[in-house]
């Protein structure tokens, strides 16, 4: 060590912390497990990206969805969607949400008009 007295490097003690970046190839990403429907979250599943139910419940309606599964079930949710075409998508399941709903308000009335 033949360094002058007055040689002050200070680089040396402010090395750059680079983020530590994990390597792991996991296939799950954190991401979409956090976004998963209020269905899938209910099942306890990955929700995947094509799932059929996540537009119709989101995260947060997880009563409308327990409603909705009480009522008719998810395998017949599903197989409406499967019937119904895309566009009318939509308003069939705000039937479905809805009848649920007002069944599980008052089971014994039903939503006849
Ligand atoms: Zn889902």
């Amino acid at each position: 060590m033949n360094l002058p007295n007055n040689y002050t490097h200070t680089t040396t003690t402010k090395l750059p912390h680079l983020p530590q970046i994990s390597n792991r190839t996991g296939p799950a990403p954190a991401a979409a497990a956090a976004q998963a429907c209020a269905a899938c979250k209910y099942q306890r599943r990955r929700c995947a990206p094509d799932c059929p139910l996540a537009p119709f419940f989101p995260a947060d309606r997880t009563k409308e969805f327990v409603n909705a599964h009480k009522l008719f079930g998810v395998g017949n949710i599903v197989k409406i969607l499967k019937k119904v075409p895309q566009h009318e998508r939509q308003n069939a399941m705000g039937s479905v949400i809805f009848e649920a709903n007002v069944r599980a308000r008052d089971p014994v009335g039903v939503a006849i008009v």
